[in-house]
């Protein structure tokens, strides 16, 4: 059973609780409290997953026994067969996505290593325009939305790490019953500049899949 079943926040997850479990072991002297920490991980860990079993569950169950930066390092490593990869998806397809958009710019595809990939996501320095591709549902969706530097650093609402911030404002497709032709609504969240980074900080989709909701319906 070697089937891939860790999504990209999932394992952002898991190195955070494998991280924690090295510092208590460097910063705690307390024994009853290192193991308080390496319990606590190992259970924080194993909600995530509560239908696997065999040596899957092992595997995870070990971030209880991580002592120093080298176990931790082979750790990781032993995770990364089981890496879900985001859907693989072609420039064609993405085009879909933005029928609107004759001139759409799109990210060097082979450049991207979709393991490490919750949200595909790029930026149009030209427009000012930033795109969000996610598997909604099994299903690929696209947003497409501005972006305004704010050249601040605060917390972003994907992955909810202090990072520098672009205000990301999108158009809503969702409308009331007896909305007027011109009617349009738009949503704005503060996002890391850099969607790479935002892309290793998160390790909860729901955020994401809300604002998905809110400007998609
Ligand atoms: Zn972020």
């Amino acid at each position: 059973m070697n089937a891939p079943f860790i999504r990209n926040h999932q394992y952002n997850f898991i190195k955070s609780q494998a991280n924690a479990v090295l510092h208590a072991h460097r910063t705690v002297s307390d024994p009853k409290v290192v193991e308080s920490v390496r319990f606590g991980a190992q259970a924080k860990v194993a909600e995530l997953f509560p239908d696997v079993a065999d040596q899957r569950k092992s595997l995870l169950d070990s971030v209880a026994e991580l002592k120093t930066a080298e176990d931790v390092q082979q750790y990781f490593l032993s995770l990364e067969p089981y890496l879900l990869a985001f859907p693989t998806v072609t420039e064609a397809q993405l085009r879909k996505l933005f029928p609107k958009n004759k001139k759409l710019k799109l990210p060097d595809l082979s450049l991207i290593d979709f393991r490490y990939v919750s949200y595909l996501t790029w930026d149009d320095l030209a427009t000012n325009k930033k795109f969000i591709v996610y598997p909604r549902g099994g299903q690929l969706v696209g947003v497409e939305g501005r972006y305004n530097a704010t050249n601040k650093k605060n917390f972003c609402f994907v992955c909810n790490r202090f990072e520098e911030l672009t205000l990301y404002t999108a158009i809503t497709k969702k409308r009331p019953a007896n909305a007027s032709p011109d009617y349009y609504n738009s949503v704005g969240n503060y996002l890391c500049k850099n969607g790479h980074d935002c892309n290793g900080n998160m390790t909860d989709i729901a955020p994401l899949e809300r604002f998905l909701d809110s400007v998609l319906g």
